[in-house]
């Protein structure tokens, strides 16, 4: 018994329960054996002061955009956000560098896996040695239907890098940008693809996103005109773009909808009986920072969503650290039990990742990483 790690602390979140007075048996490699009673445990036990969490799953995150913390002012609204992370994405400073410290602070803030989307390759080496694990999301986009084949393929040959690396560490998968800025012919593309199931897409983080789609006016209008998009051949479907899109996804697919800041009720009625497996990722302090907006999360739980969290990037983020996440949720619904919250950053992360038999509560025979909370801080210890 004496290569037990054994781990007290006045509250143990398991993943879906905040747990009083408990012990956490690991092996020695962080193993989940056991949650005791501490008159069970026997000896060597080692007292945490704080609360103990399992690792948080970040399951929306651009890491290849650390370089650009700060380069973009808050509250631009999201056209003109990412019109300024498009054209200034390759310039400023050491880019492998700012990942690498990035992804370091992550590991040490207690995030074990992240849904990392990418352009292009440039988080591969990182994610070749790193001890978190990645779902990469290779992100592809184009919203002139002639384009599509050819943007797929620039996308595929992207996936193809990252797919060299996939195993226990690492998985893979191609996926839309958002509503406006992929065609129906590039939907319909992807939807195609086998091996191909695990989907994420931007949903509904600005209104500029209904506007298109309903009457086809709004911000984007300015976004693609300053572009030089022709996009005369886009016919509005009178509906929010959350209930145009999501019939394109293959049916067997498992779509996170991340941000969800203008997703209505009705969205959301309609989504949930589209054929899909859905989650709802929210990354408050990035939509505070471009829209000055949180979602409506009451009304997530409400109608039965089941909710993850992300970052988003640090060019929409003053940092990657999922307990700030779950500050900006508090400090938004102060009514929200943090063990909800607990759970969307954990176990619903895992599940949403497909990466739940390893990661997201302390369940015997996970190696789900061990965070401790204290003083408004989280820190990784196993
Ligand atoms: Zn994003």
């Amino acid at each position: 018994m004496s290569d037990w790690i054994k781990l007290k602390a006045d509250r143990i979140f398991d993943g879906q329960h905040m747990l009083h007075g408990k012990v956490l048996v690991l092996e020695a490699d962080g193993t989940v054996e056991a949650l005791l009673d501490a008159e069970d445990a026997g000896l060597g036990i080692t007292e945490c002061i704080g609360m103990l969490t399992p690792g948080f799953v970040n399951t929306h995150c651009h890491l290849e955009l650390s370089h650009m913390q700060g380069v973009i002012p808050e509250g631009t609204g999201l056209p003109l956000f990412l019109q300024t992370v498009m054209e200034k994405r390759n310039g400023g400073s050491d880019p492998l560098k700012a990942m690498t410290l990035a992804a370091a602070r992550m590991i040490e803030e207690g995030v074990v896996a992240v849904g990392d989307i990418c352009n292009s390759p440039a988080t591969l080496a990182l994610k070749q040695h790193s001890h978190l694990y990645f779902h990469t999301f290779v992100e592809t986009m184009g919203f002139i239907p002639a384009g599509a084949p050819q943007r797929l393929e620039q996308s595929l040959a992207v996936l193809e890098q990252f797919r060299a690396i996939d195993g226990p560490q690492h998985r893979s998968s191609i996926v839309p940008h958002a509503p406006y800025s992929v065609s129906k012919a590039l939907f319909n593309l992807l939807a195609s693809l086998p091996g191909n199931a695990l989907q994420t897409i931007h949903n509904q983080e600005t209104l500029a996103e209904a506007s298109l789609y309903l009457d086809k006016t709004g911000a984007f209008l300015d976004f693609f005109r300053h572009f030089g998009m022709d996009i005369s051949g886009f016919a509005p479907t009178g509906k929010n773009s959350l209930q145009s899109c999501l019939p394109y996804f293959n049916d067997n697919s498992q779509v996170i909808l991340v941000h969800n800041t203008f997703t209505t009720e009705t969205d959301i009625r309609f989504a949930q009986q589209q054929p899909q497996t859905l989650y709802w990722c929210v990354c408050p302090n990035a939509n505070l920072y471009i829209e000055k907006q949180v979602a409506d999360i009451p009304l997530l739980m409400r109608t039965g969503c089941t909710i993850t969290m992300g970052t988003d990037s640090l060019a929409s983020n003053h940092q990657l650290s999922m307990w700030a996440e779950i500050a900006a949720i508090r400090e938004a619904y102060p009514g929200i039990p943090l063990e909800d919250i607990l759970q969307w950053a954990t176990l619903n992360g895992a599940k949403a990742l497909q990466i739940d038999d390893r990661y997201g509560s302390f369940e015997r025979g996970k190696q789900p990483g061990v965070v401790l909370v204290a003083e408004d801080i989280s820190r990784k210890l196993y």
